[in-house]
């Protein structure tokens, strides 16, 4: 029996389907019976969200709270409108955004939860006025997947930075039909032709989704501080945006230097094309580097003591933090004066850099560092992130949602 939802309930509450309406509403999924649900840890069936909006079905994996492994679930997407794109995903990066919003860890989500965008489609569908892509096109969807489009940041190709607030791809209000969106961790998606990214023939398309956001958001600060040859640049953090960070800055001719925590990791950074990697923890390979860099480019996922990377800025240098958003401590206002050093934000790029970036790496065959794996394992993923053990993007082969039996371990 389909429990029935409140319009106030929307987005909030899940509809547990008989195991006949899940065999029906999930094609393909064969082993549904056997399924652990994630929006009902007691269920043996999966659930049907509708916040989606309807009246598509996706088969999706997802989190029913923030305690709760990720499981399969069954959601709906919206229709497809007239610039809409309908396309079936492929394959999807597991980026550690992915972590902090399943979890609430910057603020209370929505569940259930299914995350992920870093999403790279074929087309099966477009809307009727739909001018940009066909039907069996590749394409990708980044962190975004709408605007307001009129603001002065979105008519300056910011949408990241939209003043009437960014639709992003996942656990935020969609604006076409109020509920919130959900991610690339399922088998469909729906998003406005202003969102999709076209993807080169040729491309490695596993390894070029990582792109969508580890690589948008560490080209887009080196593009905005103009990093180029001869520079020194240090990456603080080698995990999914710092590896990208540094083939990125390597293909610039910069200088770069990686930063770590992880002993293992001092080997990979120079395979990666660092000049160099030290162990942040020593204090005196720190001190060596007093004054030297231009620009640093920050990971971490958490806060962390940031003076001793200031400290190792020269004159007007930059530490853009990427990775932590919670409080910042510990800076030293006179350190900071005496060297004229700035400490930065920044939030992924605009869908006009986006291109950019997916065009400039394909013509240059760069591509994330990978280990591809199937739904099931997503639970393990995330606890290797977790751990700083992901080598070095994670992507899902979004073929395995159709034979899945379930989370792993
Ligand atoms: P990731 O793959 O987990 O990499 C983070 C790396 O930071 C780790 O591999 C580790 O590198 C280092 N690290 C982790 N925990 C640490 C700790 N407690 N202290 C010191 N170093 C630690 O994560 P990611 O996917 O690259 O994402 C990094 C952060 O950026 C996340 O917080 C994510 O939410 C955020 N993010 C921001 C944007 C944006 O637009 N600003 C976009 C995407 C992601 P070592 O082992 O080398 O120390
Ligand atoms: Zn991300």
């Amino acid at each position: 029996m389909v429990e029935t939802m409140k319009d106030s309930d929307r987005g909030r509450r899940s509809v547990l389907l008989s195991r006949r309406e899940v065999l029906t509403a999930g094609a393909g999924l064969v082993a549904a019976p056997l399924l652990v649900s994630a929006a009902t840890e007691a269920s043996a069936a999966p659930a049907v969200v509708p916040g989606g909006g309807g009246p598509i079905s996706s088969l999706a994996y997802g989190a029913a709270g923030a305690t709760s492994p990720l499981g399969p679930l069954s959601i709906e997407r919206r229709a497809v409108g007239p610039h809409d794109v309908l396309l079936g995903v492929l394959y999807c990066g597991i980026c550690h955004s992915d972590i902090h919003i399943a979890r609430s860890e910057w603020r209370q989500g929505h569940y259930p939860c299914v995350p992920g965008h870093e999403i790279i489609g074929r087309v099966t569908k477009t809307g009727k006025d739909v001018k940009s892509f066909k039907e069996g096109d590749i394409v990708g969807v980044g962190c975004m997947v709408d605007s307001c489009g009129t603001c002065e940041n979105c008519l300056a190709d910011r949408e990241q930075n939209c003043l009437n607030g960014t639709t992003f791809t996942y656990d935020s209000t969609d604006r076409s039909h109020g509920g919130y969106t959900f991610g690339g961790y399922s088998d469909k998606m729906v998003v406005s032709e202003r969102f999709v990214i076209r993807i080169p023939p040729g491309a490695d398309l596993a390894a070029t989704a990582p792109l969508l956001c580890a690589g948008i958001t560490t080209f887009s600060p080196m593009q905005h501080w103009k990093v180029s040859a001869g520079q020194r640049v240090g990456v603080v953090g080698l995990g999914g945006l710092g590896h990208m960070a540094v083939k990125l800055a390597v293909a610039r001719r910069a200088d770069v230097t990686v930063f770590t925590t992880s002993p293992s990791k001092v080997n990979d950074a120079i395979k990666l094309g660092a000049r160099e990697a030290v162990l942040s923890s020593d204090v005196a390979e720190m001190k060596k580097l007093v004054n030297r860099f231009d620009l640093l480019i920050a990971t971490v996922p958490r806060a962390f003591p940031m003076q001793p990377f200031m400290d190792v800025l020269k004159l007007d240098g930059t530490l853009v933090n990427v990775g932590a958003l919670d409080q910042l401590q510990g800076l030293n206002g006179m350190a900071m004066g005496f060297g004229r050093k700035s400490l930065a934000g920044s939030m992924i790029g605009g869908i006009a850099e986006t291109q950019e970036v997916i065009d400039y790496c394909t013509a240059r065959n760069i591509k994330a560092d990978i280990e591809l794996i199937r739904v099931e394992e997503i639970n393990r993923a995330y606890a290797r992130v977790v751990n700083k053990d992901v080598r070095y993007r994670f992507v899902i082969d979004m073929a395995s949602l159709k034979t899945t039996r379930g989370p792993m371990g």
